[in-house]
């Protein structure tokens, strides 16, 4: 093999949840499959960390789920609010007619080392560490294969493919130079995220959203920490920042009191990491030989944390709607057709077009209102409630469009 080019079926730019999934799967029914990630391993904070019902059930089809249930997690049954000291359970995980009715919060590295490990047992799974795609090959207007910068090498890469797919996330480097039209949801708000310790004796046990006087916290519970996200104002980051941190403690005191005693942990604001928020959905997630997947295909907010779900969905429709395409295309050579990656838009296009509508709808008229300082509990009357808990519980334990793997 020439070191500076590779062959192979499938080039999966972004080793996340939408293309390792997609990876394992191809995988073990016999697809060649090359996974690019760019990063040295999977260890970083900003990850979001809830691996939902659904997401559960898709591991059990695999035969994952007695390794996941060894990987260190807690258990979410309920997700909660509190505002301005009124509480409210917005959903009742338990309530679900699944084998999993609950959100396991596990680190998203173990999570995706298990489908890393798991695909690995595959000959035609290769996984390349500190790999960034940076370009498409092309060849008279069909997509053939992916530049690919490695740092440790001097040489650049080519990795050809009859299918590449880019599943590397909401700042999709692929989807950009594959320049396909997208639609831009504004997003009302970016997220400051910090973490404070965790004790046995904390009260606290749900997943839990908190408003008071104009800010608002999602507050997440850890094995030996609390994860906490400080909503924030879109484009108020740097203000903030330039400020005192004391004013960070005096709201959350306000907004989370069981943990006000902790906020003295965060002792400066590089405790802290902003992230940015982006609604967006491409009105074409492919072009001949290319496939968009999970977040580059449609950014996810973190509302509901329902991105990484749909993620997940995204590769167990696309493998089994690509796999016989695939393996065709292994025996006789022939091109992978775009109706077939058309099919996938289908699918998988209006559950996302739902549970962003569902994500943008909560921005509009919780988010910002909260942000405003306008949000009270007391709107919701008792009676609607209880279908409005069905319905988030639904939506964010199994996603609009369950989907499970073919064998
Ligand atoms: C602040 C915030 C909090 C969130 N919290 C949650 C949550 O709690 N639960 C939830 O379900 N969702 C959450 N989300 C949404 C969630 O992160 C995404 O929807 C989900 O991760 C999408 O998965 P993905 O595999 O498509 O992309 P990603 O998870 O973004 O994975 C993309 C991968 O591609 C790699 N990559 C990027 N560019 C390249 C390149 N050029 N070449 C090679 N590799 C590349 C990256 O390193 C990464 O590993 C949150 C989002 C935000 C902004």
């Amino acid at each position: 093999m020439d070191s500076t080019m590779l062959r192979t079926t499938v080039c999966i730019a972004g080793g996340g949840p939408a293309g390792l999934m997609l990876g394992l799967l191809l995988a073990r029914r016999g697809v060649e499959v090359v996974v690019l990630e760019k990063h040295a391993d999977f260890l970083r904070d900003f990850r979001g960390d809830t691996v939902h019902p659904s997401t559960q059930q898709v591991l059990d089809e695999l035969g994952l789920a007695d390794r996941f249930a060894e990987l260190p997690y807690q258990r979410v049954d309920r997700a909660e609010t509190m505002i301005d000291g009124r509480p409210l359970t917005l959903a009742d995980f338990g309530a679900l007619r699944t084998p999993y009715p609950y959100i396991a919060m596990v680190p998203q590295w173990d999570l995706l080392n298990l489908l890393a490990e798991e695909a690995a047992r595959y000959p035609g799974f290769r996984l390349l560490h500190r790999a960034e795609a940076t370009g498409l090959i092309t060849s008279g207007g069909r997509v053939t294969g992916v530049t690919v910068r490695r740092p440790d090498q001097d040489q650049p890469l080519e990795v050809h493919a009859a299918l590449t797919v880019a599943a590397d996330g909401r700042h999709s480097t692929l989807r950009r130079a594959a320049e396909l039209p997208s639609r831009e949801f504004g997003a009302a708000f970016d997220v400051l995220w910090f973490r404070v310790s965790r004790t046995e004796v904390d009260q606290l046990s749900a997943l839990g959203l908190r408003v008071a006087k104009g800010t608002a916290y999602v507050v997440v519970p850890r094995n030996t920490y609390w994860q906490v996200a400080r909503i924030i104002d879109k484009g108020t980051a740097a203000d903030l920042l330039g400020g005192d941190i004391a004013a960070l403690h005096q709201d959350f005191r306000t907004a989370v009191p069981e943990l006000a005693d902790r906020i003295g942990e965060v002792t400066g604001w590089d405790r802290t990491s902003v992230l940015e928020v982006r609604i967006d959905r491409l009105r074409r997630w492919h072009r001949p030989g290319l496939l968009c997947l999970g977040d580059a295909a449609h950014a996810m907010s973190p509302v509901g944390g329902v991105g990484i779900n749909l993620a997940v969905q995204d590769a167990v429709a696309a493998a089994n709607l690509l796999t016989p395409a695939l393996l065709d295309h292994q025996r006789t050579g022939s091109p992978v057709d775009d109706h077939v990656l058309a099919a996938v838009q289908r699918r998988r296009g209006w559950p996302t077009k739902i549970t962003q509508l569902l994500q943008r709808a909560v921005q509009r008229f919780g988010v910002e209102r909260a942000l405003r300082g306008g949000l009270s509990s007391s709107p919701v009357p008792g009676l609607l409630m209880p279908p409005i808990r069905r319905l988030l519980s639904r939506v964010i334990g199994l996603g609009v469009r369950p989907e499970h793997v073919r064998h």
